[in-house]
């Protein structure tokens, strides 16, 4: 299933997942459950920007609610592939983030309390839409990302302060994700427009003739198997050990 007319939502979950891995050693996650929240994070915020299509596995999510959301982010950020497409919809997403993870540093652990509200639902959006891109745990797949997210918002891992900036994990891998997710849509014929809404121009990272064309042969029989060793040789270096 294409995920809109950008790349395949499996490939921007994993491009998302890369990323992060990739930097993990120069971020220096631990190894472990810290490192496994912040790739599945960042897969799931790998599918973000789409949320401005309502067929996108993101919008799919969470049926109506999220279906109803992506219609209304699609009339205001100008169409698919606009406002969230660019500089200003990865900032929004990763303020969004960044204030979720504050709030969520105010409750008390151990107990329900309303500050792990706003980013248990956003890690529950996370990782159910990761989990819907690729193709992991079918029906129940939203269950498994609500409970995923329930779990990491009392264990706080999503809090985990990364870079010297000591920016919350969940902000950073948010915006690793987004900007995986439009690196991946700049390989193919349609570009993003960077500087909407001041220029509708849209960049390329590849020459004409090199551009893929989505949802083809080498889309599925490239790029996937692909992403996924340099996802598989990213956690492993991750990890300590050597390449
Ligand atoms: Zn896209």
């Amino acid at each position: 299933m294409c995920d809109t007319a950008g790349v395949l939502g499996r490939d921007h979950a994993l491009s998302g997942a890369f990323a992060f891995a990739a930097l993990a050693p120069a971020m220096h996650v631990p190894a472990g459950g810290d490192l496994a929240t912040g790739i599945a994070l960042a897969a799931g915020a790998g599918l973000l920007p789409d949320i401005d299509h309502p067929d996108s596995s993101v919008a799919l999510s969470f049926g109506f609610l999220t279906n109803a959301f992506s219609w209304l982010v699609e009339k205001i950020s100008g169409g698919h592939r606009h406002g969230t497409h660019a500089v200003i919809g990865v900032a929004l997403f990763t303020l969004g983030a960044l204030s979720a993870a504050h709030y969520q540093m105010l409750a008390p652990r151990a107990a329900f309390s309303w500050p792990l509200v706003p980013a248990g639902l956003y890690l529950a959006l996370l990782y159910s839409a990761a989990l819907r891109a690729l193709k992991i745990g079918g029906h129940h797949g939203d269950l498994i990302g609500i409970g995923g997210a329930v779990l990491t918002v009392y264990t706080g891992s999503d809090l985990l302060t990364l870079t010297s900036w000591h920016v919350p994990m969940l902000a950073l891998a948010t915006a690793l994700g987004c900007v995986a997710h439009i690196v991946g849509d700049e390989l193919t014929h349609g570009g993003c427009p960077l500087l909407y809404p001041v220029s509708g121009h849209e960049f390329h990272l590849l020459p004409r003739p090199l551009q893929i064309t989505t949802a083809k042969v080498a889309e599925t029989y490239a790029i996937f198997p692909l992403l996924a060793l340099a996802l598989a040789l990213a956690v492993w270096h991750a990890t300590g050990h050597r390449i």
